[in-house]
């Protein structure tokens, strides 16, 4: 499955030259052109999924295997303090290309790059209505 107006189809495709750090069957590894730190890379599919709803859980699944594998290589290889893995599904999540990415965002001391969200408030009933929610 391949999308012809996808910039990913096509650089996971290899229609586009790109730098990739990793290639298998299923998943291209490339370096985002705008890294948010020194190494930032993407994880995609092979596989046109617009999103992680539409993607078959198999698929999800060994994404999410790739990122912890990829965790370890690159901290290793880069040097890197930490790491972020992150996941933007739909424009309000962040989302800008429409082709489902993992984002794997190597940290470094004093890298002064921001991750993240404003830490909100609740209640507990509010906690338990929606842990309710769940069953
Ligand atoms: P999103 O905002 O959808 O989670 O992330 C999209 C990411 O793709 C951004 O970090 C952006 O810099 C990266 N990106 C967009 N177009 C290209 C491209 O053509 N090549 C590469 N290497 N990265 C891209
Ligand atoms: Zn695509």
């Amino acid at each position: 499955m391949r999308d012809d107006n996808c910039i990913f189809c096509k650089i996971a495709g290899g229609d586009i030259p790109t730098n990739a750090i990793y290639e298998d069957n299923d998943y291209k590894v490339i370096l985002d052109m705008s890294p948010a730190t020194r190494g930032h890379a993407l994880i995609l599919p092979k596989e046109h999924y617009k999103n992680i709803y539409e993607m078959p859980e198999e698929r999800v699944a060994g994404a999410f295997r790739l990122a912890g594998k990829m965790a370890q290589t690159m901290t290793d290889k880069l040097g890197a303090d930490g790491f972020n893995i992150v996941q933007n599904n739909n424009e309000i999540a962040g989302q800008t290309v429409f082709h489902f990415h993992i984002h794997l965002i190597p940290r470094y001391e004093g890298d002064g790059q921001v991750v993240g969200w404003r830490p909100g408030e609740s209640t507990p009933e509010e906690l338990s209505k929606i842990k309710d929610l769940f069953g």
